[in-house]
């Protein structure tokens, strides 16, 4: 995809100049930057609800609805709950938003690429089932975020009890597998080659989002048997988790999806007139 392959170019560009660009490349290094934090903050909530799915399959939790639902749930509950607040709070906004501009894109063309399996609800209901589980943890910091989503009133009243029945039923649920004295199984992490990628690679293990999750999970829930998280060229933008091999993998090509979606869609290069008119 031409675009694409334009802001792979983009973002070596700013990896080679550092924070030292010349005046007039200010802005453009200023949404490089927003771009990699917001595809990392993207990674951060796929990560988490990878490793919803891994609990599910490892610890063999019943699962009542869609998985993918649940999952959703357990990775927002994870990051509400996370004790680098600043960190944890931008990733679940940035998050929602990456799937508010899914939803945007795939409506405006016609074509939901982004919906990887079909057992998800629709990118639009993801941004709004998030941004109602934030209000209800905690309206004093995301009540902004819920009334750009135009989320009424009463509908961030009733997400407060949203928010505690998901907290309750994970928590009831996890509760029988912590540690109470015993070891989990052990996570390992790969980092496997990311050719192209490499910026993505290096941003992913700066911000450490696989090895922190690795971590609070064998830190918290004794898991019967070794698990790899691995980082991978896949050859598609996507994240799974592969029971048979007990293995959640983030492909790097998801990473680039969402720095591009940043850059083109949020950030909106390519609107000044500017563009080769390939939209
Ligand atoms: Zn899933």
């Amino acid at each position: 995809m031409n675009r694409y392959a334009t802001a792979l170019a983009a973002v070596s560009t700013y990896v080679a100049l550092g924070a030292s660009g010349a005046v007039g490349q200010d802005d453009e290094n200023a949404v490089l930057r927003d771009a990699m934090a917001f595809a990392m903050h993207d990674a951060a909530f796929t990560v988490y609800h990878e490793v919803g799915h891994m609990l599910i399959g490892e610890l063999g939790l019943p699962v009542l609805g869609k998985e993918e639902d649940a999952v959703d749930t357990l990775a927002t509950i994870w990051l509400l709950n996370d004790e680098d607040q600043d960190y944890a709070f931008n990733a679940l906004i940035d998050a929602s938003d990456g799937w508010y501009y899914n939803a945007v894109n795939s409506t405006g063309s016609g074509v939901d690429e982004f919906s990887y399996y079909a057992e998800h609800s629709l990118d639009i209901q993801r941004a709004y089932a998030m941004v109602c589980l934030m209000v209800g943890a905690n309206p004093d910091i995301f009540g902004e975020t819920a009334d750009v989503y135009e989320l009424d009133p009463d509908q961030q009243g009733n997400c407060a009890y949203t928010y505690e029945q998901a907290l309750v039923s994970w928590s009831t649920l996890l509760s029988a597998h912590e540690l109470n004295g015993n070891e989990s199984a052990p996570i390992e992490v790969i980092y496997e080659d990311a050719g192209e990628y490499e910026d993505f690679a290096v941003a992913l293990k700066e911000d450490g989002i696989l090895d922190r999750a690795a971590n609070e999970v064998t830190s918290s829930y004794a898991l019967p048997q070794p698990v790899t998280f691995r980082a991978a060229q896949c050859g598609e933008a996507n994240a799974y988790y592969d029971p048979s091999a007990s293995e959640v993998t983030y492909c790097y090509e998801l990473a680039a999806q969402m720095f591009n979606l940043y850059v083109y869609d949020i950030a909106a290069w390519g609107d000044s007139g500017e563009d080769t008119g390939q939209e």
